[in-house]
């Protein structure tokens, strides 16, 4: 065994991982990495086929973000933001809430491809005469799930100080997950983790979300397509949301929040919702009285795509915005925006450093803000904060990294690689043990079944994902599974080539583990 596998066998206690699998094998010990390929201690190249976690954006070992990181750490590392402000934090913070902006939600609206929608909402019932304020305030921390922890706790307090609920009650969604800090797991709703902890937790509320595969009000005999394209429904989920915040409105005390992935719920199992879902369940929400608390993590930074979505076409980069400064562009990069929302809470993390540093934003509203102004003897300070809130270093990778977006050259390579993907993916439709498969944008999961005919799942005990990952790995393709579904999420510049191998060594692999 390698030296190092041997000293992390020794040490090393790995995430989500059965510890004695683990020290049954000599692990793969990552040495380098060049754009989307990683090399191991024993010269061994992968391919890094969810992006390092669903972290890595641009690649590997990028010359911009190096040289970004360079720059700043010839000039300082590291100081505390408690009491002190630094360059690079603060230019991140504004183009942050320049991305943000509702100038892009309204664009992207524009763009949004037409299909079947859930009913409309009488606009009689709408809260807002006007648009919801601005996300314009941010509250950097360190990961995705201390971005989640600050979203809330401000939506909590919020939600007391403004006299709206003195017990604030959240809404998630089924399949939630926004993280591991107490906290998060309490708004997340995957037993397999979160049931171990439930006497630390606090109560929230899970309403349906979609699921059109396995969703037990479609009606569609299962396809070789994706389950959104041919489902037979009337929207029962949406109806679901409403009934559940009517409920709550009805006991007197209506949600304080409504917390969503948009688009595509990732650890749930990569379960993408159908086009207008999430327009119309945040629509709903908010007509309760519910603040937006969208979790970014995963879908932020352009992962979902570079304009709507379901349905749609390959077809040529038709760049929209303005070329602005050295060519860059005005484009949507979060989710929320592809279906024109704007959320009252936006967390952010993985991507937020094209995946180099552990960083992360809360972004929120003036309002939220303001509610925690006062005289210092009034003690409305928001009492939260980590050591290295604000570290310039993932400042620096972020600033770059958000440039690097924005260029037209990663959104012709992003759109080109998304209809790549959806080109490849074709193929294994053919093997009987692909279920359905699920693209949004540059997030592919493939939900593995006993049976395509029945949608028979896989018993978990089986590792039937796990199995595959083992078997891509072996053939340079580096993924993990969520349960039975395989995850493709590719960096930003995976070539038409590595996607074709990252795809074709999935169908080998599920040959060689399921004939
Ligand atoms: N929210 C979502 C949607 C996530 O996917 C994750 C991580 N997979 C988190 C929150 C937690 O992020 P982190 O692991 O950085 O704490």
């Amino acid at each position: 065994m390698h030296p190092l596998a041997k000293l992390d066998h020794r040490h090393l206690w790995h995430p989500f991982t059965q510890m004695r699998d683990w020290l049954k094998a000599e692990p793969i010990v990552i040495v380098a990495g060049q754009g989307a390929v990683l090399r191991d201690a024993r010269g061994r190249e992968y391919l890094d086929a969810n992006s390092s976690i669903w972290t890595n954006l641009h690649g590997h070992n990028h010359r911009r973000l190096n040289a970004a990181i360079r720059r700043q750490l010839g000039k300082v590392a590291h100081s505390s933001a408690l009491g002190l402000a630094n360059e690079p934090a603060s230019l991140l913070a504004a183009k942050l809430v320049q991305a943000a902006s509702p100038a892009n939600v309204a664009q992207a609206s524009r763009l949004r491809v037409k299909g079947a929608s859930p009913p409309p909402f009488p606009a009689s019932r709408l809260p807002h005469a006007g648009s919801p304020p601005a996300l314009s305030k941010v509250f950097f921390s360190d990961d995705g799930s201390t971005a989640m922890e600050v979203a809330l706790k401000l939506a909590y307090a919020f939600a007391r100080r403004t006299g709206r609920s003195r017990r604030p009650r959240f809404l998630t969604l089924e399949g939630a997950y926004h993280g591991d800090t107490v906290g998060a797991v309490a708004l997340g709703h995957i037993d397999l983790f979160h049931k171990a902890y439930a006497g630390l937790l606090f109560k929230t509320d899970r309403v349906m979300a979609p699921y059109c595969y396995r969703c037990p009000f479609n009606r569609a005999r299962p396809e070789r397509a994706d389950a959104r394209d041919y489902r037979k429904c009337n929207w029962e989920c949406v109806g679901k949301v409403e009934q559940k915040l009517a409920a709550q409105k009805k006991r007197g005390n209506p949600y304080a929040g409504f917390v969503f992935e948009p688009l595509m719920q990732g650890a749930a199992g990569m379960i993408p919702q159908p086009a207008g879902w999430l327009g119309r369940a945040t629509e709903l929400a908010r007509a309760y009285g519910a603040l937006l608390v969208a979790d970014e993590v995963m879908t932020g930074f352009g992962r979902t795509g570079v304009s709507p979505r379901e349905g749609e076409r390959p077809r040529e980069p038709k760049l929209p915005g303005k070329p602005g400064l050295e060519g860059t562009l005005a484009l949507p990069l979060f989710a929320c925006q592809q279906e024109g929302v704007q959320p009252d809470f936006m967390a952010l993390a993985k991507g937020l450093t094209g995946g180099y540093l552990p960083m992360a934003a809360t972004l929120t509203t003036q309002p939220v803000f303001d509610a925690f102004l006062g005289e210092y003897s009034e003690f409305k300070t928001f009492f939260h904060g980590h050591s290295f809130t604000g570290n310039q270093l993932g400042a620096a990778a972020g600033l770059a990294s958000l440039a690097l977006l924005q260029t037209r050259a990663s959104i012709g390579a992003r759109q080109r690689l998304e209809q790549t993907l959806r080109h490849e993916l074709q193929a294994l439709w053919r093997h009987p043990n692909v279920g359905d498969i699920r693209q949004v944008g540059l997030v592919a999961g493939i939900e593995l079944v006993r049976d395509w005919r029945t949608r028979e799942p896989f018993d978990l005990r089986e590792r039937t994902g796990m199995r595959v990952c083992e078997a891509m790995a072996r053939r340079g393709v580096l993924t993990r599974p969520v349960g039975n579904v395989v995850v493709l999420m590719p960096p930003y510049c995976t070539t038409e080539a590595q996607a074709q191998r990252m795809v074709g060594v999935l169908g080998e692999a599920l040959r060689r583990v399921k004939g």
